[in-house]
């Protein structure tokens, strides 16, 4: 197989190369940034023949667009779920996968948001309810939910 001429600033999909490294066990290694920001070292190769298009990103929203068009998830559930998970990255462990999550809440209503009661505690069934979006609605509901 011919070398690769790699260098800093190459991009293959969504990562962006921002350093070549050592080679470990003989395979080249880089650093790559990708678009989520998200920084990681990647086996070179695995980037060039396109096994690592995304930090990972990419494949969870394959997930999702999998869950889509099994028609799960007609509404904003999913992306409120993927907000908790890898944004917020507080979910108890049976919201890990999303079908826990969905099990569990449910799809997500018009004009409604995911709303936390207990702040120190991670998103769970106990711990959350949909809430209004408007802000007065939102106290009403969480103290009647809490109550
Ligand atoms: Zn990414």
């Amino acid at each position: 197989m011919k070398k690769l001429d790699i260098k800093i600033g190459d991009r293959f999909k969504r990562l962006n190369i921002t350093a070549l490294l050592p080679s470990k066990n003989k395979r080249r290694m880089v650093r790559a940034a990708c678009d989520c920001g998200n920084e990681k070292d990647y086996i070179l190769q695995n980037i060039t023949i396109g096994d690592s298009s995304s930090c990972g990103c990419l494949r969870n929203e394959s997930v999702s667009n999998a869950v889509r068009r099994h028609g799960m998830n007609k509404s904003k559930t999913h992306d409120v779920w993927n907000y908790i998970k890898f944004v917020k990255k507080e979910v108890c462990d049976k919201w890990n996968g999303f079908e826990g999550f969905y099990s569990d809440m449910g799809e997500k209503p018009e004009n409604m948001k995911l709303a936390r009661l207990d702040k120190s505690k991670p998103y769970s069934k106990e711990n959350c309810a949909w809430v209004w979006r408007s802000e007065t609605y939102k106290r009403r509901i969480s103290s009647f939910v809490k109550a």
